[in-house]
């Protein structure tokens, strides 16, 4: 079996013969005389395409061979053609060759090795066991854009085992066999088994977009290639709303939210202080009063809160407070100074189909009943 994509990884079409088809798990498990499919490894997710007509779903090495998971089977000794998902691959392309410039660099600027890696769908995610800031991140980011766009020219060899064992590659594990040595001069010699672009710069952008501690060190998550690009241009639609919506230069967004921000809290306390005043107002009105029922607009919770609160310093009897109109319902807030309301608001809210509760003398919640049907409970009680 030929592994076309570890000497071409630009080949996207290609003819090869059926040497057997068996119903598997998942489909039909196909093996070829030679492939351009990649199978998963190395990091790296496998290739998808179509095989004879039939699409590929999922590819996996098994005992060196690469087995194609098809939706339908092929005969054994036919001749197929065979087509890769190129947008997903070069993807994947990108997104491998660019992890190993950023772990390279990364090696030879603070001699830390990649202890894990990860190319998921939408970010993918490299940690490595040393401590790096927000400050050094950035440094790391620039110097790989730097020597992406120098566009040094890829090297792949199979070097014997005793030039191998005089090569300074990394590696997670201990190699046996034929090792494949995938070189980015000056930045990056690793053994991998991938596809790679063919220069640095077909990488184009490297976006790192966070690290956090992770283990003994940091996970970077990042983004290559048009993936990049294609993350920047959906933060750039985000920002390009926010400063349409705030009529602000795109490049004043968050000085524009922040006044945002402030002119919201002042607006906040100016209610409340208001409130307060009308509240007052009320539980002066009520002074007295024996038990109260009251139905005022526009209250948050917190509000009818505050607003029973003050009405039960003076009322003395049960304060029972309710915002809000019959077609969506009603907020509640009730109170007694030393009472005990938990059989009350458990038949309120059985009756009026409410939920809420609270602190024997005080309870909070909302009932979905109209005015007169809520007066009406309140009355016959
Ligand atoms: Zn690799």
């Amino acid at each position: 079996m030929e592994k076309l994509y570890e000497a071409n990884a630009f080949l996207t079409r290609f003819s090869a013969v059926v040497e057997s088809c068996a119903q598997g798990k998942k489909g039909w498990d196909i093996i070829l005389n030679q492939t351009a499919f990649y199978p998963e490894g190395g990091g790296q997710p496998y290739d998808i395409g179509v095989l004879g007509g039939v699409n590929v779903l999922e590819v996996h090495e098994r005992e060196g061979r690469v087995v194609h998971t098809c939706a339908a089977p092929l005969e054994v000794g036919a001749q197929v053609e065979g087509e890769i998902d190129w947008a997903r691959r070069f993807d994947l392309m990108q997104q491998h060759s660019g992890e190993h410039i950023i772990s390279g660099i990364a090696h030879s600027k603070w001699g830390c090795d990649n202890v894990g890696f990860h190319m998921g769908a939408d970010v993918i995610t490299i940690d490595l066991n040393t401590l790096i800031d927000e400050v050094q991140l950035q440094q790391l980011e620039q110097e790989v854009n730097r020597y992406i766009w120098e566009n040094h020219p890829i090297q792949i060899d199979f070097p014997s085992p005793e030039e191998l064992e005089v090569l300074p590659y990394r590696s997670k594990k201990a190699l046996t066999g034929r090792v494949r040595i995938v070189s980015f001069p000056g930045a990056d010699m690793c053994a991998c088994c991938g596809t790679h672009v063919a220069t640095s710069g077909q990488v184009g952008l490297v976006k790192l977009l966070s690290v956090q501690k992770f283990r003994e060190g940091v996970r970077i998550e990042l983004v290559c290639g048009k993936r990049a690009m294609d993350y920047l241009n959906r933060v750039w639609e985000q920002n390009r709303t926010v400063s349409n919506l705030l009529s602000a230069k795109p490049m004043d967004t968050s000085s524009a939210v922040q006044r945002l921000l402030d002119e919201s809290a002042q607006l906040k306390s100016r209610i409340l202080t208001m409130e307060d005043a009308q509240f007052s107002a009320l539980a002066q009105q009520y002074t007295d009063a024996g038990s109260v029922i009251l139905f005022q607009e526009g209250l948050t919770p917190d509000g009818l809160r505050r607003l029973c609160d003050k009405i039960l310093q003076g009322c003395g009897g049960r304060c029972a407070c309710f915002s809000g109109d019959d077609e969506s319902g009603y907020k509640y807030a009730v109170g007694e100074k030393d009472g005990d309301l938990r059989a009350f608001i458990k038949e309120m809210n059985q009756t009026l189909s409410g939920r809420g509760g609270g602190k024997p003398n005080f309870a909070q919640g909302s009932v979905s009943a109209s005015r007169a049907e809520i007066e009406a409970f309140l009355q016959s009680r």
